[in-house]
């Protein structure tokens, strides 16, 4: 039985930056009344990468582990799926393949972090245009892969240059890499966390989420939760941004398959 809607994107103290398990995420969710968690911790990268902020591959079957325990533990209650969050650049295909293979997976969720060397110049050189349009390209080359069912906080150069972050010097931009993201029917995250962050709006931005749904991109909700107190936190809000978009349905993924749900009907929930 799958939940009425889930907080999709969760992480675990396994990553070296979060807090807890997913039993402690899933009893926050039980306390808030969020039916469903999907917990996507940062997967690991080819050649021991970042290793510092993220597991091991040596650690992945200790991941299952604990979403096996919190499956037992909740059932009937929060119902537990197991996802990972992994970082994408051109060149780690093969790589993600294999862990797209590595297990019975519920939602593969592809990030672009903005954390390679052409970043890092671009950045230097103070040049954020140059730097979004690089984002978009590998977000759009993301999707393209067909290695993953969405991709998270789709805007994070906003918080690169918040003071500096044009919405209108990058809305062809945008709009170019939406375009290329629809025809894969890869859906995009509405991501809660953005507003603790340098420029406090959820991401992508309202203008974005417009683009969007005129391009009918469908839309998942996550909190990026690093610690269990912020499981669906701010999920009003989003669903209240996505109506403002137009949108009527919002979306969650079970065995790699897409569900929508009417947005009004989880709002219901969510009120209570
Ligand atoms: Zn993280
Ligand atoms: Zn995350």
């Amino acid at each position: 039985m799958t939940a009425l809607y889930y907080d999709a994107h969760l992480h675990t103290r396994l990553c070296r930056h979060a807090e807890g398990e997913p039993d402690d995420y899933a009893a926050e969710a039980a306390r808030r009344g969020v039916p469903g968690i999907t917990v996507t911790d940062h997967a690991p990268v080819p050649g021991g990468f970042e290793s510092a902020i993220r597991m091991t591959p040596e650690e992945l079957p200790l991941y299952r582990a604990w979403i096996a325990h919190a499956q037992e533990t909740w059932r009937g209650r929060v119902d537990v799926r197991a996802g990972l969050e992994c970082d994408y650049r051109p060149g780690f295909e093969r790589w993600q393949q294999r862990l797209n293979r590595s297990g019975d997976w519920d939602f593969i969720l592809g990030s672009v972090h903005c954390n390679m060397r052409s970043y890092r110049r671009l950045y230097y050189r103070f040049d954020p245009e140059a730097y979004t349009r690089l984002y978009y390209d590998h977000l759009a080359r993301a999707a393209e892969t067909g290695l993953f069912d969405a991709l998270s906080h789709p805007d994070v150069p906003k918080f690169m240059w918040p003071e500096r972050w044009n919405p209108d010097r990058i809305r062809d931009t945008i709009g170019r890499a939406l375009d290329r993201i629809a025809a894969t029917d890869v859906a995009l995250e509405l991501n809660t966390s953005g507003t603790l962050k340098p420029y406090p709006e959820m991401n992508p931005s309202p203008f974005i989420l417009r683009m969007m749904r005129e391009r009918s991109i469908r839309v998942f909700l996550g909190s990026d939760a690093h610690e269990p107190a912020r499981v669906g936190s701010g999920f009003p809000g989003a669903l209240e941004l996505l109506r403002e978009a137009g949108y009527v349905k919002i979306s969650f993924f079970v065995e790699r398959n897409r569900i929508d749900r009417p947005i009004d009907e989880v709002a219901r929930v969510l009120r209570k």
